[in-house]
């Protein structure tokens, strides 16, 4: 398997070559023989090639198997043409990644206010609410006049019928429940679509047991308890609110990883940002971007029939609770480790396990 690697900005570059080490790690344990190709995006590119990412590096990326991507500090970016592109929605919609996975489960040893829970949220990614240049693209906001703007969310067949798909399929490899998100009491016609097409996948995928909740009450709902949830399927703007939520319940926005998956392609990613407070300290949390790499892994796994990449995934998830119950993490999850010694500790007790 070969993987693009993008370390990005802030505390991307320190959380990245954890990462690096663990896949490596992660490729001898388990023979996966993995390729990395170590590239740049964010303000190493912009200063260095005029733009966050290059025509050269986009086609690199279509040609690998993977990418991991760093977070890129986007407060600053203005104007597109001149090379500020936020390469995480540039890569979502150049390779179609159509689904944003993220977990969010808690920890023994641990605190948290509402008991022990293991969720995956599945957003779709493409379409809705967020702003495209045209509507035919995905959504857009319209100034009609002055004082009245028009905001347009897009919802197609393919779209819902696609995402059900990848919570299903991700179902079926955990508790086999999915549960249905959607506003369909006020956005009748496109959330009605959304549920309509759900329950047809799941038509497909009869051990499956689904339920559906409005998003409001939804909100509630996992807060309350957490545990009732397995996997959460729901449209773009629903999906960006509710797994900040989760992320957050379950203890530190350092453990979230995600990945944006397609078809042909995907893409590991922190759920959190380029901390630019905390960068080059040697304090940010590492795994959220070691989580998503195993989730890459996994996808790569499952998509083409290989085990030992399952299993290498599913070690790092393991290596991950054990390092958090023996304290070898950092200080955001009661550890007392610096990224790098964090990192060194996993990879003796991931190749050692
Ligand atoms: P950006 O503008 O790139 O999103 P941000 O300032 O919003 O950056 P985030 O990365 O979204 O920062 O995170 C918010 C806060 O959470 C950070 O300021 C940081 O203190 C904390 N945080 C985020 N990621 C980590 C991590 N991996 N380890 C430890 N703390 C983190
Ligand atoms: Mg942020």
């Amino acid at each position: 398997m070969k993987i693009v690697v993008l370390p990005g900005d802030g505390i991307g570059p320190e959380t990245m070559a954890v990462t690096v080490d663990v896949l490596q790690a992660a490729s001898k344990r388990f023979a996966l023989g993995l390729e990395l190709d170590h590239d740049i995006t964010g303000h190493d590119s912009l200063r260095r090639h005029g733009a966050t990412v290059t025509p050269a590096l986009l086609a690199k990326v279509r040609a690998a198997d993977g990418l991991m991507l760093g977070p890129t500090a986007t407060y600053d970016f203005k104007d597109e043409a001149r090379g500020e592109i936020n390469p995480s929605k540039f890569f979502r919609k150049e390779l179609d990644l159509y689904a944003n996975i993220r977990p969010a489960r808690t920890y023994p040893g641990l605190a948290n206010r509402l008991g022990d829970f293991d969720l995956v949220v599945v957003r779709e990614n493409t379409e809705g609410f967020y702003a495209d240049r045209n509507i035919a693209s995905g959504g857009s906001e319209m100034l009609i006049t002055p004082d009245v703007v028009v905001s347009l969310r897009r919802i197609t067949r393919l779209c819902c019928e696609r995402i059900a798909r990848a919570a299903f399929r991700l179902a079926m490899t955990r508790d086999k429940h999915v549960t249905i998100v959607h506003k369909a009491n006020v956005l009748k016609i496109g959330d009605g679509m959304f549920i309509e097409m759900c329950h047809a996948v799941g038509r497909e995928f009869p051990e499956v047991r689904v339920d559906d909740f409005i998003v409001d009450a939804m909100m509630a709902h996992v807060v309350r308890a957490p545990q009732r949830f397995d996997v959460i399927v729901t449209t773009n703007m629903f999906g960006d609110i509710l797994s900040d939520l989760t992320a957050e319940l379950s203890g530190s926005l350092g453990l979230g990883g995600s990945l944006n998956a397609g078809d042909d392609h995907a893409m590991g990613q922190a759920q959190h940002g380029s901390a630019p407070d905390i960068a080059g300290q040697d304090v940010a949390n590492p795994f959220s971007l070691v989580l998503s790499a195993a989730q890459l892994l996994g996808w790569h796994g499952q998509r083409k029939g290989l085990p030992a990449f399952t299993a290498a995934a599913r070690a790092i998830d393991d290596a991950v609770v054990a390092a958090i119950a023996a304290g070898e993490a950092t200080r955001d999850v009661g550890g007392k480790l610096g990224t790098a010694a964090t990192g060194r500790a996993f990879v003796q007790r991931l190749l050692a396990a």
